[in-house]
């Protein structure tokens, strides 16, 4: 019989407590220029405006559908 080993997974050092991440930075995404807003990032042509795709070294790409396009 194997035994469990006990305690080990409760006690972690090093405990963080946890932090609430936004999805991104709207500072990062977004341009003011003057009054208005601009976005930086692409939306995806799939999923429609308000998906935004990263942008990679070579390509754009849309975390929700997958979609990829090359730069
Ligand atoms: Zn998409």
């Amino acid at each position: 019989m194997a035994k469990k080993k006990k305690g080990k997974a409760k006690e972690r050092k090093g405990k963080k407590p946890k932090r609430k991440k936004p999805a991104y930075k709207i500072s990062a995404v977004y341009e003011v220029t003057g009054d208005t807003l601009k976005r930086k990032n692409k939306s995806c042509p799939k999923c429609g405006v308000g998906v935004f795709m990263a942008s990679h070294k070579d390509r754009w790409t849309c975390g929700k559908c997958g979609y990829t396009e090359k730069k």
